[in-house]
């Protein structure tokens, strides 16, 4: 049978190929802690099931919206926007997507054309890299500086378009207003197109979180920007985001969007609104510090990574090159003797690093993850 070149060219993406050798293994009956991927242990805002609960007893035909989304849903993301972020947009200026990975496939599809090059700093999340192999584009990587400057901007390849992920996964970098306007400035000059993901929002522990879109003509200098329910409300499975973009790119990705899944469907709609609408998840923001703080403080204690404290997020990003740099055969051995799944650096473009979701199952179950994988460590270096 015939595999298109592009598909066999691509591989699954190295989180969810983790996540799903771990359900595997769990539904074998074997027992696994997770922290390979962030599904957070909080179920979603209460508003959110509220709404879909009343929209199941009060809608009883659920009915096809436009693809876009519908435009009471779009009008009050707009809201959300002028709220939230300081932007100022019409309807036709949003589209409802399944998830920031649709938002991101289309956006990154409806903007290029094979041959294209793709800015990503790195480390960087893999759906980045594996998009731009799935539709034939050039990726060029770039070492995440601690800071933006224009001097670092001045020394990367022109690309036609530039992804910058605010709050960063896995690092936990939230932009500063200086190092967007740094940016802003430098794709005003070269040309390149801006897609911003702005997926983790709402994770920020102290930094403020800026939108690109809020400090220029976001119309004219051609930036996307992607939200999604997934971390900011603790809603992953529900498959929900959105993004703000130009009206004729809104255009173009809703002529790709047709096709493949027409609208998002109505109840994840309803749950669109009200996730958006739901602000900062204060007690969840508290519970991931505390856990953040606990786990980082225990690794303080083990001489062979180096973990900074991140600033947002539900990841750890640790430097094991002390031990080793080769962090697939770290994670596979990891698992294999303690039944413990993490992500090596490698997929996300650094390796000598592995990447620790902290915010799944309870505090204890944590605990013991970290203590496995700091006594996996030991015995790694005792062997070295
Ligand atoms: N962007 C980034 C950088 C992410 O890490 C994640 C969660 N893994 C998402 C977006 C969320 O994607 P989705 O909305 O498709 O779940």
């Amino acid at each position: 049978m015939k595999i298109s070149q592009r598909i066999a060219n691509s591989r699954p993406l190295a989180t969810t190929a983790m996540h799903g050798r771990v359900e595997t293994m769990r539904n074998e009956g074997r027992e696994v802690i997770d922290f390979s991927i962030a599904i957070s242990h909080f179920p979603a805002p209460p508003t959110v099931l509220d709404a879909v609960g009343a929209a199941v007893e009060q809608v009883r035909t659920m009915p096809y919206t436009s693809v876009v989304g519908a435009l009471d849903v779009r009008e009050r993301l707009c809201a959300k926007l002028r709220k939230e972020n300081g932007v100022e947009a019409h309807a036709d200026e949003v589209i409802v997507t399944n998830g920031a990975k649709q938002a991101l496939y289309e956006a990154l599809y409806a903007m290029s054309d094979p041959g294209d090059s793709v800015l990503i700093f790195k480390p960087h999340w893999p759906a980045y890299v594996a998009t731009c192999q799935l539709l034939g584009l050039r990726p060029i990587l770039v070492d995440l500086p601690a800071e933006i400057t224009p001097e670092i901007l001045a020394t990367c390849e022109p690309a036609r378009i530039v992804i910058i992920n605010n709050p960063h996964n896995p690092s936990g970098k939230v932009y500063t207003r200086a190092e967007l306007e740094h940016i802003r400035d430098w794709v005003a000059s070269t040309g390149a197109q801006v897609i911003v993901d702005e997926s983790y929002e709402h994770l920020s522990f102290d930094p403020v979180h800026t939108s690109l879109a809020a400090l220029c003509d976001w119309r004219t200098l051609g930036v996307v920007t992607i939200f999604s329910a997934s971390q900011s409300y603790a809603m992953m499975g529900w498959r929900i985001g959105f993004a703000l973009a130009p009206a004729p790119l809104v255009g173009a990705m809703q002529t790709l969007q047709g096709p493949i899944t027409a609208a998002a469907s109505h109840l994840s709609q309803v749950a669109t609104v009200a996730a958006f609408e739901a602000g900062v998840q204060q007690h969840m923001i508290d519970e991931y510090r505390e856990r953040r703080d606990m786990v980082v403080r225990r690794f303080a204690e083990v001489p062979w990574i180096v973990m900074d404290s991140p600033d947002s997020g539900p990841y750890l990003w640790g430097d094991v090159r002390a031990l080793t740099h080769d962090t697939v055969a770290f994670a596979e051995a990891l698992i294999e003797e303690e039944k413990v799944a993490i992500m090596p650096g490698d997929a996300l473009g650094v390796p000598g690093y592995i990447r620790i979701g902290y915010i799944c199952d309870d505090v204890a179950t944590l605990m013991e993850g970290v203590r496995r994988v700091i006594a996996f460590g030991d015995r790694f270096a005792a062997r070295k």
